[in-house]
């Protein structure tokens, strides 16, 4: 035996302890050691468990039932995991180890009574082995009965079918993998919440603090809306606050666990945090960053007046800093097996799935790398588990490159071959900055060597810019992400996503009477991304799916075959066509206008004559909108509406914004998503360049908002001439605002400049 005791309290630990205390217990003890307000614990170490499975004779029969599952055959995987659950649940815990724990809650009864039981997994040379959420928390226990429970609950499930499946794949041998359990006293928080230190896309000084009323959970597991506070730390001060209705609380409940009840109405749309409270909080966001060297995610509970930290992590969605460089972990050379288009940055590695057809992505597991021809709407539930995107087809704007750079997730696309070069199960590195693909596993070095999970990004503060610098959003599950870059805006929200996300088509709705689901499955998406942008634009646009995107969904047999669905029957044209269909979105829109949404603008799309904005804007009028006091724009992407924006102006647009995307498909005939021309998609071509150009300057001469909504607007060159030539605003994918924000800062500038040497010069 190792001399290590059963239980070692925070006090003792430090964070070289992770083999005996895993990742959160040595955090945990790390951060009570520098004065963070961490509520009193022990933990029952790494070596405790050991001995219980060796006191009880478990060893060999548990690794002789986990040892060659196939874990590609989910029967196996389940029926050997809940074997081995059953195995560690049934075993009588030797009585000295049970006195031993009970000895250490009497003494942390003192303190409070109820406690937690947080798993804290780890292997024997890795800091964090326990592959976040695989391991059970048991939250409000009471008396040391329950607390035996629960700790031989988190024990079995290091022993889950998920965490044998990740350990398998990752080449860990299973008896190599331990776990720790943190006994921990629960706050029973009034308030709690989660904070990362810094910006976490950009790495900004500004702290984020999201929180709402209950435990904790209810934040970390996303059940709740939680209020979102922005403290910027230059200024000391909270510099924008955000208060969401907060419809459920997690609360403890009895002697053992916890339950979810509905917060009563007066309460819902409280402001949880004061702005003292949100200071003192990010000053220990401060300690803890500057403690680690790097930006953390924390966790945080508030009773009464007092402040608890419970967690704190690296961040790892902050993009590194600093030149990087790749070696696969053999130290051999890299090798690029595939190449095509960088669609949404970052780096990630895994095995590969072959998705041939929809039926299969009941395959698709966490960390998988999803590889398909081309991805549909149908996809995404998977694609939100994968760590990487991989197509054969598309380019910059196709399906897969917008809902990747929305989820965070690295993708590759247009690489023509992918589906026959890679198989199932090969692992690969996906590079989604420059569109490569490795071969086995790349580890990320930063040039001193040193393994790099986070660097902080050197990004500048926020700048303030003339032409508003807006966000694109899909998914209102991005929202907020999309308003932590601090957009001013949103530029364009997309509601196919929505709806296709339905899987039935408007018109299934219809047939079948279900109008007001429809409504309100639109209403509630729509919502989420307004209340993350108050007082801010959110230009809405109509319903702009093809009919190809149709087809799969329920309902979607009806929908014509069209030899080219690009030129088809889509955006307003088809809404004109189907009063119906239109309708029901006019009614969404109405409603949330009626509710006070006056931030909501509407925004037609493949508009290609003023006639079309006129009867759109008719119906509009029909439905009872008052349209004189509401936002009707247009997409300007069929070089028609370019030509014609002085007429449209006349119609009474009130904002034009440019979908480059098929702008530029529809002035030089190159097919957006067919990946054999995408050499010659040519975003700066001088024809689609003039067609831009002058319809900035009609719109400016007539004080019309113009922006542009395509990816061009998250190209720095093109946004640079964008502002050159007077747009009033440009609206970005959210991993690209820093970087756009930066070059719209810096064109304005130079224009400034400029004009006063002009002047001194006359
Ligand atoms: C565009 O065409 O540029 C645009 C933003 O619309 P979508 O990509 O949805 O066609
Ligand atoms: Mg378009």
């Amino acid at each position: 035996m190792t001399g290590i005791p059963d239980i070692l309290w925070l006090e003792e630990i430090r964070k070289e302890d992770i083999p005996s205390v895993g990742g959160k217990g040595a955090s945990l003890g790390e951060m009570a050691s520098i004065g963070l307000p961490v509520p009193p614990a022990f933990v029952v170490t790494s070596q405790a468990f050991r001995r219980f499975l060796i006191q009880t004779g478990l060893e060999e029969p548990l690794f002789t039932v986990l040892k060659g599952v196939n874990v590609d055959d989910n029967e196996a995987l389940e029926s050997a995991a809940q074997k081995a659950k059953e195995l560690v649940n049934k075993a009588n815990m030797p009585d000295d180890l049970k006195s031993e724990i009970s000895t250490a809650y009497e003494k942390l009864r003192r303190t409070g009574e109820i406690v937690a039981a947080r798993s804290s997994a780890t292997a024997e040379d890795l800091p964090d082995a326990s592959f976040a959420g695989q391991q059970e928390t048991v939250l409000n226990i009471k008396g040391i009965e329950n607390l035996l429970n629960a700790i031989q609950t988190c024990w079995a499930s290091l022993y889950g079918a998920r965490a044998i499946y990740y350990r398998t794949k990752q080449g860990f041998e299973h008896h190599t993998v331990n776990i720790a359990i943190v006994v921990q006293q629960l706050i029973p928080s009034e308030k709690a919440g989660v904070m990362f230190t810094s910006h976490p896309v950009t790495g900004e000084p500004l702290t984020i603090i999201e929180g709402s009323w209950g435990l904790g959970e209810a934040v970390v597991s996303g059940a709740v809306s939680p209020d979102k506070y922005v403290f910027d730390r230059r200024l000391e001060r909270t510099t924008d606050r955000l208060v969401s209705p907060k419809i459920i609380e997690i609360i403890p409940d009895g002697n053992y666990g916890t339950i979810t009840r509905d917060v009563e109405s007066g309460r819902q749309e409280v402001q949880v945090l004061s702005d003292e409270e949100v200071k003192r909080l990010a000053t220990y966001g401060i300690v803890s960053e500057e403690h680690y060297g790097v930006p953390q995610d924390m966790e945080w509970a508030i009773v009464g007046e007092k402040i608890f930290v419970l967690q704190s992590r690296p961040i790892t969605t902050i993009k590194a800093s600093g030149s990087m460089k790749k070696e696969t972990t053999s130290g051999s050379s890299e090798k690029v097996i595939l190449q095509g288009q960088g669609a949404s940055p970052g780096l990630a590695c895994g095995p590969v799935i072959i998705i041939d057809d929809i039926r299969d992505i009941g395959k698709v597991k966490d960390g998988d790398i999803m590889v398909t021809r081309m991805t549909n709407p149908d996809m995404v539930p998977a694609m939100r588990k994968v760590a990487a995107i991989v197509t054969d087809e598309g380019g910059m704007t196709c399906h897969a490159a917008i809902v990747s750079r929305e989820l965070g997730t690295p993708a590759v696309v247009g690489t023509r071959k992918a589906t026959q070069i890679l198989t199932d199960g090969m692992v690969i590195t996906v590079d989604g900055e420059k569109g490569l693909i490795y071969e086995g596993e790349i580890a990320l070095h930063a040039d001193n060597g040193k393994n790099v999970q986070v660097a902080v990004a050197a990004a500048p503060a926020k700048i303030i810019t003339a032409t508003s610098v807006k966000v694109n959003v899909s998914m209102p599950e991005a929202a907020q992400r999309a308003a932590a870059t601090g957009a001013d805006g949103v530029g364009l929200l997309r509601i196919e996503h929505l709806i296709l996300g339905l899987n039935k088509t408007p018109n299934w709705f219809i047939k079948n009477h279900k109008e007001e689901d429809f409504i309100s499955e639109l209403m509630n998406g729509i919502k989420v991304v307004l209340d993350a942008f108050p007082g801010k634009p959110v230009w809405v646009r109509t319903l702009d799916a093809p009919t190809d995107e149709f087809r799969n969904m329920q309902g979607g047999e009806n929908e014509p075959i069209e030899h080219n669905p690009m030129l088809g029957w889509r955006g307003i044209r088809r809404d004109l066509q189907s009063p119906t269909q239109f309708r029901l979105q006019i009614d969404t829109f109405k409603r949330l206008w009626d509710l006070g949404y006056d931030n909501l603008g509407i925004m037609f799309p493949m508009v290609s004559h003023p006639r079309e904005f006129v009867l759109a804007k008719e119906q509009f009028r029909q439905a009872g909108v008052d349209v004189e006091k509401v936002d009707l724009g247009v997409m300007i992407e069929i070089p028609a509406s370019a030509i014609l924006i002085e007429d449209f102006i006349r119609a009474g647009i009130r904002f034009a914004s440019f979908g480059t995307n098929d702008l530029i498909q529809y002035t030089i005939a190159i097919d957006r998503n067919n990946e054999n021309v995408t050499d010659m998609y040519w975003p700066k071509h001088p024809a689609v360049l003039a067609l831009i150009d002058q319809a900035i300057q009609v719109c400016r001469k007539n004080s019309v908002e113009v922006s542009i909504c395509g990816q061009a607007g998250s190209d720095p060159d093109m946004v640079t001439w964008l502002v050159e030539k007077g747009i009033t605003s440009v609206s970005s994918n959210i991993d690209a605002i820093s970087k756009i924000r930066e070059t719209v800062a810096k064109t304005e500038q130079r224009i400034i400049l400029d004009a006063a040497r002009n002047k001194n010069a006359n």
